[in-house]
């Protein structure tokens, strides 16, 4: 979006009133394919009987698909893959000619050591040769502190992608294949953008990458994260930070200590497990099991008193027992996670699960997935109930979604858009409260996963 607009194109959220329709895919599991695919039928509407004359797909999706999307949907002009950002001026009609060139790749000789080393790759890891109708090479983009971004946040919140790319081996997962080796940002880049922001008026940053914990290791770098983490705490006006997707034998105890020693560092710890028994672990190469994780959860409780713990994981991986999926129900009643999702295994073509045997049929993963929510349900709305009459910081973001009687925010203990909500449903006479501001309020009632709160 920062490309186009700086090519002089004019946005807009409304299809309708679009020349350009660019559809942003996702592609990991099942059903975000397939909602992928529906937007993009939905959105060729626009260009067959109305006024969008050319009609782009770019993301995951096209990494997976590339051929194939092109064939099957003659609607759609162009694809652009998640490595070759530059090429939407071109695939929007845009000229360029006077445009600089936003395209950063990497350079190999930056990398001194990569997170999981090179044997990945040797061991076929990052192959895509066996899918129909995708590209070979693998994405190597990394956009940096000069390349042009546009926010779709609230303007107090942002979201820095720090690093990109997977080394790790998870036999279900095809997102090294999709986003490519892992690869982090220049630690000066990082901070210059959070800088800018800062100014700009940004007072919530969330780091993310599809393993923020291995940050700066391919560039050498020790404590990658921590040192990263202390040097955005320096930078005055930023009242939030937090990062998101932990590996959890990367949370050291330096990582730790650093979130408990500044206060504009959240204490808050989202590191998806994917699953609590050790057999099932193994076979997602994965490692750990409940008890490692027990120990994990109250190191982090202890030396950061008051964390807020967020984890997800997988249900009915291929020859999960109805014995091994009881370990991970027990464990997530031992683990008390504040925040906590479950999803079903998807089979993904590419992923080394895809050719084990002993898949379990959907109606039984649905049925598990639905038994270990109903478990966090019961965690949740005690833990939710605990925190009536205390007190927190809390960012306004506006009127609730749910009514327009309501305003709604987050305290420190929610993530941008993926934790429950903080309703505000009192405030005192006379204040008149403002979206992006930080108010002190007071938790008044609780729901299974939702808080009501008066601003104090
Ligand atoms: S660490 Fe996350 S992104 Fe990387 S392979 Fe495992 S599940 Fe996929």
């Amino acid at each position: 979006m920062g490309m186009l607009a700086r090519a002089g194109a004019e946005l807009t959220p409304e299809a309708e009133n679009a020349d350009v329709i660019v559809v942003n895919t996702c592609s990991f599991i099942g059903t975000a394919q397939q909602e992928s695919i529906d937007t993009i039928l939905e959105m060729a509407r626009h260009k067959s009987g109305g006024k969008a004359k050319r009609l782009v797909v770019a993301g995951c999706l096209v990494e997976r698909f590339h051929d194939e999307i092109r064939k099957n949907i003659p609607e759609v002009d162009a694809v652009i893959g998640t490595g070759e950002l530059e090429n939407i001026l071109a695939a929007a009609g845009i000229a360029q000619q006077d445009a600089p060139s936003p395209f950063n790749i990497l350079k190999s000789d930056t990398v001194t050591s990569r997170a999981e080393g090179d044997h990945r790759k040797e061991q076929g890891r990052f192959a895509r040769d066996a899918w129909d109708g995708a590209v070979g090479d693998l994405p190597r983009y990394l956009y940096d502190d000069h390349t042009p971004r546009i926010l779709t946040t609230p303007r107090s919140s942002a979201y820095i992608k720090i690093a990109e790319g997977c080394d790790h081996p998870c036999t279900f997962c095809i997102i090294p294949q999709l986003r490519g080796q892992f690869r982090s940002r220049r630690f000066e880049s990082v901070i210059s953008e959070a800088e800018r922001l800062a100014q700009s008026g940004v007072r919530e940053i969330t780091l993310i990458g599809q393993d923020t914990t291995c940050y700066g290791e391919d560039l050498g770098l020790k404590d990658g994260l921590p040192q990263l983490l202390e040097k955005l705490a320096g930078i005055e006006d930023l009242r939030w930070i937090r990062f998101l997707y932990a590996y959890p034998n990367k949370i050291t105890g330096r990582l730790l200590e650093t979130i408990a020693a500044h206060e504009n560092i959240c204490s808050y710890i989202d590191v998806p497990l994917q699953h609590a028994s050790p057999s099932v672990l193994k076979r997602m190469k994965r490692g750990g099991g409940a008890d490692i994780f027990l120990r994990t959860i109250e190191k982090m409780r202890r030396e950061i008193p008051g964390v807020t713990l967020r984890s997800s994981f997988i249900v009915g991986f291929p020859g999960e027992t109805e014995r091994e999926f009881e370990e991970l129900c027990t464990f997530v009643k031992e683990a008390e996670f504040d925040w906590m999702g479950a999803f079903g295994y998807s089979d993904q073509e590419g992923a080394a699960a895809f050719d084990q045997h002993e898949k379990l049929p959907a109606r039984e993963i649905e049925r598990r997935r639905k038994s270990l929510m109903s478990i966090q349900k019961k965690v949740s709305r005690a833990q939710k109930k605990s925190l009536v009459g205390r007190e927190f910081d809390l960012l306004l973001e506006g009127p609730s979604s749910e009514s327009d009687l309501l305003l709604e925010g987050r305290t420190p203990m929610h993530a941008p858009e993926i934790d429950g909500k903080v309703f505000v449903n009192d405030y005192p006479e006379g204040d008149d409260p403002q979206d992006g501001q930080f108010y002190r309020c007071r938790i008044t009632a609780a729901h299974d996963y939702d808080l009501v709160a008066s601003i104090i």
